[in-house]
């Protein structure tokens, strides 16, 4: 494994040069204000109609239309959904500086070929491992979230340069920046949110809260159970991995956890991981998304409401308004 700290990171070749912020969501926001506390020349590039416009305004950001955005930047982020990438590199190709560097925060578009820049351009991923929130929060109490960084294609030579300096501008050195491939970071996060993450970890809590439910049990003893103090583990999980938790919960937790967890997670569930990994490192998931959006969403809207309208949302909902102290 090849990490950077910022002992390796010379920010001086990004001196004098402006970096162009695509995109004032989760990340763009975080790495445009990160990177002006950090002293660099910032300009953030957004559709005047959007809603993301007056936000950057307000928060002492210069903003420009995509098209001029870009225009003299020597560092352009793409922070925009996946999905509009290809469209927004479309438009804004032709007045992109020679030798300048895109940047992406994750690497779906490059991967899976959706963005195919030009042979002048330097192609760089820096992925912050954690939402926008934090990558913020982090860098004003002085602290970083930690980023993978990749190199598509090195035009100039000074691609990896210019990619470490983004990231200690963003805090991220401070954490360390570990090497990975375009391949591996966008196969790796879409295993992870799907099959862990977001996906396996929400299908465990809705069959836990079924499992009880259908029982006989009260719903809201099931939601306390499998959903709301399942922060309390993966707090401990994230601050100490599997030990920590294991010295903090019961030993008849501890022990149910042993010979129980290998139930639930069997060899079934694990070739259906294998398949889902399959289907992302074949383009199957990609070519699916892809159209998905292009139909207008049909599925991806059915399938939220059918997520959003489970009891448990009702349940959880009216048990969360009793707890205050919840940021909600
Ligand atoms: P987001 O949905 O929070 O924000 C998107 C922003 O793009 C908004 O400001 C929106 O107004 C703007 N936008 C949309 N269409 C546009 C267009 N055509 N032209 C200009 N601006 C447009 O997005 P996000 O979640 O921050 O994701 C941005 C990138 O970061 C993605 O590549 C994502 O995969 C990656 N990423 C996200 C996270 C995360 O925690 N959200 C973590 C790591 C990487
Ligand atoms: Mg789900």
């Amino acid at each position: 494994m090849k990490l950077y700290s910022e002992a390796d990171v010379d920010t001086s070749v990004l001196d004098g040069r402006q970096i162009t912020i695509l995109g004032y969501g989760s990340q763009g926001r975080a790495h445009a204000l990160n990177l002006k506390d950090s002293g660099f020349d910032v300009v953030v590039g957004l559709r005047k109609s959007g809603k993301s416009w007056a936000r950057a305004e307000a928060d002492g950001l210069t903003v420009k239309e995509p098209v001029d955005a870009v225009k003299g930047a020597a560092i352009i982020a793409f922070l925009t959904p996946d999905m509009v990438q290809k469209k927004l590199y479309e438009t804004v190709e032709p007045a992109i500086d020679k030798g300048a560097t895109l940047l992406f925060a994750h690497g779906f578009a490059v991967h899976f070929g959706q963005v195919a820049p030009r042979e002048d351009l330097d192609v760089v991923l820096i992925a912050p491992k954690g939402p926008g929130g934090l990558v913020r929060r982090q860098y004003e109490e002085g602290h970083g979230v930690p980023c993978l960084v990749a190199i598509h294609q090195d035009a100039t030579g000074n691609a990896l340069a210019l990619a470490l300096a983004y990231s200690a501008g963003i805090g991220g050195a401070r954490a360390g920046v570990i090497e990975t491939t375009f391949a591996e970071e966008t196969e790796t996060d879409l295993f992870g949110e799907q099959a862990v993450l977001c996906g396996g970890a929400t299908e465990l809590i809705v069959a836990g809260f079924e499992t009880l439910v259908d029982a006989g049990y009260q719903p809201e003893v099931a939601y306390y159970e499998v959903m709301h103090e399942l922060k309390l583990i993966v707090d401990l999980l994230h601050e100490g991995g599997l030990r920590k938790m294991h010295e903090f919960i019961s030993d008849t937790a501890a022990w149910g956890d042993l010979v129980s967890g290998p139930r639930v997670v069997d060899d079934n569930s694990r070739a259906a991981m294998k398949a889902i990994l399959t289907d992302i490192q074949d383009g199957t998931f990609a070519r699916n998304w892809i159209a998905e959006n292009e139909n207008g969403m049909p599925e991806f809207k059915r399938r939220m409401n059918a997520d959003l309208e489970h009891p448990i949302e009702s349940v959880g909902k009216a048990l969360r308004s009793r707890m205050d102290w919840l940021e909600g």
